[in-house]
């Protein structure tokens, strides 16, 4: 059993290709075991994309996912099963949606922004060591309902809110 990480990023939502995306995924026969919307800080941004953070576009990148360009959210999702990882990734695409085949999800619906930033609509774990580290990164583990990586009881004085 195998997970992975799939994000609908801003311009998915906004573009309202949720249903379509998840259809396509729908094609791997995965299971869905973690599902959210997310607000995306400058920190979780910056984190996720930390490989990144030497690249002349990583700024815009940081702003692209944090949904400044536009909508300020995103569809988080753990995909599991076998070969999830290459499975998701096949159909997502090449990351540039202009290099992607066209039939995949970043070659139909991605594109190249004039400042250079690939706004390729969905983004998905490209191995088991990424996906490990982005899925704890955007997961907690009670939001995976599935055994996933070993966790222990934390006890945490947070402050939630809680529904008047
Ligand atoms: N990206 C970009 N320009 C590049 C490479 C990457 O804008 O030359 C963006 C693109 O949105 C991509 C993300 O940065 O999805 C993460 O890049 P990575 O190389 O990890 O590609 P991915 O794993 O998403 O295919
Ligand atoms: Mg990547």
């Amino acid at each position: 059993m195998e997970m992975t990480l799939v994000i609908i990023k801003p311009d998915g939502l906004k573009k309202s290709l949720t249903g379509n995306i998840l259809t396509r995924l729908s094609e791997t026969k995965l299971e869905i075991v973690g599902a959210k919307v997310v607000r995306v800080s400058k920190e979780l941004a910056s984190e996720h994309y930390r490989a990144l953070k030497d690249k002349p576009f990583f700024a815009d990148l940081v702003k692209y996912i944090m949904g400044e360009y536009h909508t300020k959210r995103v569809f988080a999702l753990v995909y599991a099963g076998k070969d999830a990882i290459k499975k998701v990734r096949e159909i997502c695409g090449a990351t540039n949606p202009e290099e992607a085949d066209s039939v995949s999800i970043r070659g139909a619906y991605g594109r190249i922004t004039t400042k250079g930033v690939y706004e390729n609509v969905i983004h998905a774990s490209a191995n088991t060591e990424d996906a490990e580290r982005e899925i704890k990164l955007w997961f907690s583990p009670e939001e995976i309902v599935a055994e996933a990586y070993p966790a222990v009881e934390a006890e945490e004085k947070v402050r939630r809110q809680k529904w008047a």
